[in-house]
């Protein structure tokens, strides 16, 4: 079978460390070591819009950020489709019968909807667009036949929900469609990285994110106001890990080798993290040096940005190519899909047959 990667984020902003250390990273990762016969990355502008309807100009604003971010971040269009998702309409087509394989109430059980729901406050006004989004996910996951769906934490009730539809159709239809496995990322911290403010999760929705085209001086800034320890105004006196948000990023993103680099009072992060619970270990150093292992990592992510920044119609046309790619694709899987559903009514000799025989019976 052949192995298949579809994933993708929502034109509601620029991209952040949150969906690096996520998703992006390990996409470029396995988009170079060649594993894939085929990578499907989306810019999901359709399901953005089913909690945006009114403000259908930040959609649109932000796909060009989304795909440069993409580009900066080093996935390659020669060996990743990166396309848009209204552009491919098969999606919406399976999105409508997936529908029919679905109850409403296990749309209510799912909970990052249900999470997601309260954080928008929709309460009982929720967009039966924004509500159903998990079926339409499936739609996108499947539609590319996609084995391996590498996200963050908070996709994981997605790809259940996902994992069910493909079971319900399988056996009530036949097998036409490909049952996709999660890939998780690999470090703990990078699950579900916290906002600057040390809430949850850093999100676009929240305010609380540093962006991968933030400039130096934005990183510096963000750092030196993170959430830490409150408890920890004195310097002499024990600190908190747990929940100390820069010491979460360190896990995500700092090796042995930034020590040797940047701060050769440690060996490792162990060491460090050792020192501020005894004590005696202040905030504004640990965040001098998130900020440098940052930088190392964000420098030639910005550095590309530049360069693709120049070339915007460049990067609509790797949209528009990715697009037509991907809607060829997905118009087999919805071929397959309404032959296994038996309403590929013009295509079927044997139903035409027959319907013959049934009325020269009547003759
Ligand atoms: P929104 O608030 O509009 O939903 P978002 O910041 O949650 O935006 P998405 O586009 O929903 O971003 O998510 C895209 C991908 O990034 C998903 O794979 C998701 O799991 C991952 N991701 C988003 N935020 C984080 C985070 N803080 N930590 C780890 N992964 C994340
Ligand atoms: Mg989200």
């Amino acid at each position: 079978m052949e192995k298949i990667i579809l994933t993708g984020d929502r034109p509601t902003g620029r991209l952040h460390l949150g969906h690096y250390v996520g998703s992006l990273k390990r996409r470029v990762e396995l988009q170079n070591s060649g594993e894939y016969d085929k990578i499907f990355i989306m810019i999901a502008d359709a399901q953005a819009l089913t909690d945006n309807a009114d403000n259908p100009e930040k959609v649109r604003q932000n796909i060009v950020e989304v795909a440069l971010d993409y580009l900066s971040v080093g996935l390659d269009p020669e060996k990743s489709t990166l396309f848009i998702q209204s552009m491919v309409p098969e999606l919406t087509e399976l999105t409508f019968y997936y529908a029919n394989l679905v109850t409403v109430s296990r749309l209510q059980r799912n909970p990052t909807v249900k999470s997601e729901i309260q954080m928008r406050n929709f309460e009982t006004s929720i967009p039966v667009g924004f509500f159903t989004y998990p079926i339409s996910q499936a739609a996108d996951i499947t539609a590319f036949k996609a084995t391996t769906v590498p996200v963050g934490e908070d996709q994981m009730p997605m790809l259940e929900q996902c994992q069910e539809i493909v079971h319900k159709f399988n056996a009530t239809y036949g097998e036409a469609l490909v049952e996709p496995k999660i890939l998780l990322p690999s470090n703990s911290a990078c699950l579900r990285l916290p906002g600057t403010d040390g809430k949850a999760k850093m999100s676009k929705s929240l305010g609380n994110c540093i962006y991968l085209s933030d400039g130096p001086d934005e990183v510096k800034k963000k750092v030196m106001s993170m959430y830490t320890d409150p408890g920890h105004v004195d310097l002499n006196q024990p600190g908190k890990i747990e929940g100390n948000a820069v010491f979460t990023y360190l896990d995500a993103f700092s090796k042995d080798e930034d020590f040797a680099e940047f701060w050769p009072d440690y060996k490792n992060l162990q060491e460090a993290k050792d020192h501020y619970q005894r004590g005696g270990l202040g905030d504004v150093k640990v965040k001098k040096f998130l900020i440098k292992v940052l930088e190392k990592e964000l420098a030639p992510i910005r550095e590309r940005r530049k360069k693709w920044e120049q070339d915007i119609p460049g990067v609509y046309e790797i949209l528009k190519a990715g697009s037509e790619v991907a809607e060829r694709t997905a118009a087999e899987t919805l071929a397959d899909v309404k032959k296994a559903m038996k309403i590929n009514y013009f295509d079927d000799g044997a139903l035409i047959k027959e319907q013959m025989e049934k009325y020269s019976n009547k003759k």
